[in-house]
């Protein structure tokens, strides 16, 4: 029986393969076989790479003791890319990969760490913060650096501070064995920096909700003029191509009747040419399993899926949800603290529901400091997001939801 099988079936009665223990450590249950694999130059890269963006958490700190679990299950399953960034999980989630990674070898794994653009304001900065980001990784180099977030509010500082010389630097110096960009910007901005530039990778948002809607199909292929291997982020919208409307699930099921939502998104991220490595934000062991099956049992999405997905894009986006990709780079500059993707996920949800009375109880589980209406509509939020989202005029259209609720 596959992984997944298992588990549909133990869910059915209501069991997980993961149990919990006396003393509070989870027991999965053991699984042989490794995830796919893809070369890239010298290396055995896993086509599933583990994001650590939204990692465990218990309150506001990161659950050490789980992600340590989740780290010990992915090495197991041969998933031994980590990706991580300065700005992931307020700034902890560096801290906490350095220390989960100390158990093993380093040439056993593979670490991903990105330039913060946005926290540049010389080029001094450039230097300074990289080799924080080593300290904090416990590590003497990383095996991808990329420049992260390249768009239109930080471009300037990518030129001006020069990072992309800074950062080839320290590849010379054996620090970095390979420099990438990640990119939220437009077109004509990403042909302009794959024409001046050599990368050894991009990474960029790929799914196939995007794909068309959002340009990511004409990104890619601007990309793929260039011959640049591609590492896939956001593959699942940051959760929103998990949680399909019975509309979008029927369709799936049509095309796809042996996948999840979230298993066929990954599958067809994998399947676009020169993919090295597809991430996922793990937040729990549970998807982390769901998500090995995927990549063990492998296979590239037909031509004829691939056809039909173009559809189920058109099914979620007449849905009306708000693109956003829970990366929160927004709260970093509100004065104010709202929590802005927990709002706007909860108003995706209730878009997908027609909920009103659900939308209130999870908008009221919001802290009374980070709910929306706390908003004071200076727009600085906008200028960090990548979807370009109009989040103050949205924010009020979700209080105004809340409003008539109560009334
Ligand atoms: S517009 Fe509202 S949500 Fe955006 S940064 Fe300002 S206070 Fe925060
Ligand atoms: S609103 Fe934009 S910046 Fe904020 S979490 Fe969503 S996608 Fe990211």
């Amino acid at each position: 029986m596959k992984r997944r099988e298992f588990l549909n079936s133990m869910f059915a009665v209501g069991a997980t393969a993961i149990m919990t223990a006396g003393c509070g450590k989870k027991e999965i249950i053991q699984y042989d076989g490794e995830v796919a694999k893809r070369k890239f130059k010298d290396m055995e890269v896993p086509l599933l790479g583990f994001g650590c963006m939204r990692l465990p958490m218990k309150g506001k700190e990161i659950d050490m003791f789980e992600f340590e679990q989740m780290v010990e299950e992915a090495i197991r399953h041969g998933v031994n890319y980590f990706d991580t960034a300065y700005m992931y999980v307020d700034g902890k989630s560096e801290t906490a990969l350095g220390k989960a990674l100390k158990k093993y070898k380093r040439n056993e794994v593979i670490i991903a760490d990105k330039s913060p653009t946005i926290f540049m304001h010389s080029k001094d900065d450039v230097k300074k913060i990289f080799e924080e980001q080593l300290k904090k990784c416990q590590t003497d180099y990383f095996d991808f650096y990329l420049i992260h977030n390249i768009n239109k509010n930080t471009i300037d500082n990518y030129k001006n501070f020069d990072m992309y010389n800074q950062i080839m630097d320290f590849k010379r110096q054996g620090l970095v064995k390979n420099v990438g960009f990640s990119f939220h910007g437009t077109p004509d901005m990403l042909k302009e920096i794959t024409e001046e530039n050599t990368w050894d990778f991009a990474q960029l948002q790929l799914n196939y909700f995007d794909w068309n809607i959002m340009q990511a199909q004409e990104q890619y292929n601007i990309v793929q003029s260039h011959e640049i291997p591609v590492i896939v982020m956001e593959p699942l919208r940051g959760g929103v191509l998990c949680n399909l409307s019975d509309k979008a699930l029927e369709k799936l099921y049509e095309f796809a009747p042996n996948d999840t939502p979230a298993s066929y998104g990954l599958r067809w991220a994998a399947s676009r040419n020169n993919v090295i490595t597809v991430l996922s934000g793990m937040s729990n062991l549970d998807q982390m399993i769901d998500n090995i099956e995927t990549f063990e049992n492998y296979i590239p999405v037909t031509t004829s899926q691939d056809q039909q997905t173009e559809e189920l894009a058109s099914i979620i986006q007449s849905e009306g949800e708000i693109n956003c990709t829970a990366c929160k780079y927004c709260i970093e500059l509100c004065p104010a603290g709202i929590n802005i993707p927990a709002a706007f996920s909860l108003y995706n949800q209730y878009k997908l529901t027609n909920n009103k009375n659900l939308f209130a109880v999870y908008y009221d589980s919001i802290p009374e400091s980070e709910r929306p209406h706390k908003c004071i509509k200076c727009g600085l939020c906008k200028t960090n997001c990548p979807q370009n989202i109009e989040i103050p005029e949205l924010l009020a259209k979700i209080v105004q939801l809340r409003k008539e609720i109560q009334a």
